[in-house]
């Protein structure tokens, strides 16, 4: 019945039921990944946030989407948690559309901490209801033409994770580990996750590896006496980067300059340069 070679959702096309993938209303995207981890708080938001800037830096058109629905902290991230999307009516039928926010770069972004009135409000939703609003976020909202639209996961293996990877057609995904999560059984239930629904993993990121001595400028692995390239290896997967504890980073966060700091900073150039060649660009 359907046809599977234009399918834009690989992992979600049979030749019985057709192809049933998830495509953007209002925009054209030529590459999607996913950024996920094992459990919160290890850094999956910082390097979706590195990783845009970076690629918008080389002249990219970019998106950044807050899939981490109960935890969205992509806003907080690019200094833009004040400002509210548009929500514009489409026809009669109670269709809306949403307009991302666009960062100082230009980056187009689109979180519930956009759509709701307070920032801090709670999501108290049960799963299917969080599920269906972030397919909202994904195909309703005006995306335009997208060189890459980068997905910010929730953390694990639940059924929010599990609907993107079978409904939006990612191209790949990058995992993200703190060094003494990268050992962890949760971690490798990730893999495994994204190895049965067919979802190449891009690599692996090392968060929060080391810190730098201030006096003699010594890396010192403070989590883990493996090295990354070892904790990489124990999954079976390629290392994209090792990346330190950086307090200028945070600061940077807190002042408003983060795409400034970090397209002008080198230590994200071997995370950049790693990704460009697994993904083939
Ligand atoms: P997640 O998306 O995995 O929940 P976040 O990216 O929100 O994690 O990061 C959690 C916290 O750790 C944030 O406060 C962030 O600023 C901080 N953080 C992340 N990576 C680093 C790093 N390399 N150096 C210093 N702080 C970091």
């Amino acid at each position: 019945m359907g046809n599977c070679n234009s399918c834009p959702s690989k992992g979600n096309c049979n030749s019985d039921s057709g192809c049933s993938g998830l495509v953007p209303k209002y925009g054209k995207i030529k590459h999607i990944i996913g950024i996920i981890s094992g459990k919160g708080g290890v850094g999956k938001s910082t390097v979706t946030g590195i990783l845009a800037v970076q690629l918008r830096k080389l002249g990219y058109t970019v998106g950044v989407l807050d899939g981490d629905i109960t935890g969205p902290s992509i806003p907080r991230f690019f200094g833009i948690n004040d400002k509210r999307s548009d929500i514009s009516q489409v026809g009669d039928g109670g269709e809306v559309k949403f307009a991302p926010v666009e960062t100082s770069m230009g980056i187009k972004v689109m979180s519930l901490n956009l759509l709701t009135e307070e920032e801090e409000a709670p999501v108290i939703w049960r799963g299917p209801v969080i599920t269906g609003v972030l397919k909202q976020m994904y195909s309703d909202t005006e995306w335009g033409e997208l060189d890459y639209l980068l997905i910010d996961m929730p953390p694990g293996t639940g059924d929010i994770a599990l609907t993107i990877m079978q409904e939006v057609p990612l191209e790949g995904m990058v995992i993200v580990s703190t060094p003494q999560e990268m050992v962890s059984m949760i971690v490798k239930k990730v893999v495994i996750m994204a190895k049965k629904m067919n979802v190449n993993i891009v690599g692996v990121v090392e968060n929060m590896s080391y810190v730098i001595c201030g006096k003699c400028g010594e890396k010192i692995r403070v989590f883990s006496k493996k090295t990354a390239e070892e904790q990489a290896e124990y999954l079976g997967l390629p290392l994209l980067a090792e990346m330190p504890i950086n307090l200028d980073l945070v600061e940077s966060m807190e002042n408003g300059n983060v795409e400034d700091y970090v397209s002008k900073s080198e230590e994200y150039e071997v995370l950049l340069d790693n990704f460009k060649n697994k993904i083939g660009i």
